[in-house]
């Protein structure tokens, strides 16, 4: 619906809320056996199963990045640099103005082990895998750390949009290249001192000389390679065979960070397609568009304890 304004035309506010419903958003009030029944149900149901994942997954299957896990891992840092707003979390610890590149890979090298390279939260994701094994299943993710496929998922039904914490790039995008960098953060770590790294090990760009950074998507300089537009083929080939079948969203502690990637699209499939299920599990913001109906299940809980009795639902089915 175009916003445009016609003359001697009003806009109302029905079309500046693009025809969703003012009081749609909406808490179920449904229990919580009858929500993991219709879940599973859905499921069950489904040839297609669309999982979006977000930071809520890597958390609800184990991740740690601040409190203690973040004193004990990052004690130095928050020594150094202060606890400020910073030195919190492995989220917000990545934003601090670090004086020079020895610092900043000092840093950034100990993130993306913890966060991704070492990093293996995978039961969760295993069981949820192998729940799904007789769908058509496709994950799409903004988490960097690669979860989903240490649990065993084929790189060609994944697409991270966000980069993640094996890769680093041009710090001014300049080449469309990405570099692994998984053995270089390894010696990163064994030489950091006073969370500095060597001057030697600084990486620079091969192409124009300058800084590298990490191939996160944390400002516009993050570079798509050849291999992420694959991802967004397979995606799209993905998406437009699933479109008018029998397709469950099921969506995966995806929160307000960047909800244009999965949670409004995801709204939108539904909206606009009565053959769509959205099934929304998330710990405190699983509010569903009310006008969906029973195309929609919203579970505010704990989402290990979700997965799992979804899991054992469908099984029993
Ligand atoms: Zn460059």
């Amino acid at each position: 619906m175009k916003l445009r304004k016609f003359p001697n035309q009003k806009i109302t506010l029905e079309s500046f809320l693009c025809g969703t419903p003012a009081r749609d958003y909406i808490y179920q009030d449904t229990d919580y056996d009858k929500q993991i029944g219709n879940a599973a149900k859905m499921i069950h149901n489904a040839d297609y199963v669309l999982i979006g994942a977000g930071a809520g997954m890597s958390t609800a299957a184990g991740a740690q990045y601040g409190g203690k896990f973040f004193e004990e891992n990052f004690g130095e840092f928050q020594k150094k640099y202060g606890k400020g707003p910073y030195m919190q979390d492995m989220y917000y610890a990545g934003f601090y103005p670090f004086p020079d590149e020895e610092s900043y890979w000092g840093y950034w090298s100990k993130q993306a082990l913890l966060g991704g390279i070492n990093l293996d939260v995978t039961p969760l994701h295993r069981l949820l895998l192998n729940a799904l094994s007789d769908k058509k299943i496709f994950v799409l993710s903004t988490n960097a750390d690669a979860q989903f496929v240490k649990a065993g998922l084929p790189g060609e039904k994944i697409f991270c949009t966000q980069g993640d914490y094996f890769h680093i790039q041009c710090g001014r995008g300049c080449h469309d290249k990405i570099y692994d960098a998984v053995d270089l953060f390894y010696q990163m770590d064994q030489a950091r001192i006073d969370c500095r790294i060597p001057s030697f090990m600084v990486p620079r760009c091969p192409v124009c000389g300058g800084t590298m950074d990490m191939n996160l998507r944390k400002d516009n300089y993050f570079v798509q390679n050849a291999g992420w537009y694959e991802s967004e083929e397979r995606f799209s080939d993905y998406l437009s065979e699933a479109i008018d079948k029998k397709l469950v969203l099921l969506e995966l502690g995806v929160g307000f960070n960047t909800p244009t990637i999965i949670r409004f699209p995801f709204e939108k499939l539904v909206r606009e397609h009565d053959n769509i299920s959205l099934i929304r599990l998330n710990l405190e913001q699983a509010i569903v568009p009310e006008s969906f109906g029973k195309r929609a299940v919203g579970i505010n809980a704990d989402m290990a304890e979700s997965i799992k009795d979804i899991v054992e639902e469908v099984k029993r089915k």
